[in-house]
């Protein structure tokens, strides 16, 4: 009898254990899978509904920002700009990159290597279209400008590879 309960607290505490290690490793792995999520808690959201986003932004810059469509590689206006300046948010107007972190990346979109500040951009995990990949949006207004990958120049490592249409340029003033 003695034993037995032994035997049956033994095989309990095992039963836990190989449960909680389960739990653990499945709480581990979606950690990795998420970890790319970055939500900033600006104060100042901007939020509009769909028909008065329509209103104010061209068909274009509607179809990218608001549905998350993808210009053309090569047809955007800012894909080989190389003046200095500010691109701005082309919804909201905030300021997303700065020329100075902008680079050649030959996709035939505008490339850089890091947002304007680490509260200018979000960044979400996006399984669409059989990829997986990290969705950029603006951090005001949540309109999409383009993805972020892992395979940039220094010193960040990132490329975040955007629409033209979602942005605005504003050139340095001399
Ligand atoms: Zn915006």
């Amino acid at each position: 009898m003695f034993m037995k309960t032994i035997l049956g607290t033994l095989l309990l505490s095992i039963a836990l254990l190989t449960s909680c290690t389960t739990e653990a490793q499945k709480n581990h792995d979606s950690a990795e899978k998420t970890a790319h999520t970055h939500i900033t808690s600006r104060k100042d959201k901007i939020t509009k509904s769909e028909d008065e986003w329509k209103a104010t932004l061209t068909d274009d810059q509607y179809y990218v920002l608001r549905e998350k469509g993808t210009e053309r590689a090569f047809t955007g206006a800012y894909w080989d700009n190389k003046k200095s300046g500010v691109y701005k948010c082309a919804a909201c107007k905030l300021d997303l990159f700065d020329s100075s972190t902008k680079f050649k990346s030959g996709t035939g979109w505008p490339s850089f290597y890091k947002p304007f500040d680490e509260n200018s951009v979000g960044e979400i995990s996006d399984n669409g279209y059989g990829m997986v990949r990290t969705e950029v949006v603006c951090a005001r207004c949540d309109g999409h400008l383009g993805h972020v990958f892992e395979d940039g120049p220094d010193p960040t490592g990132l490329r975040y590879c955007i629409n033209s249409v979602s942005l605005i340029f504003i050139p340095t003033s001399k």
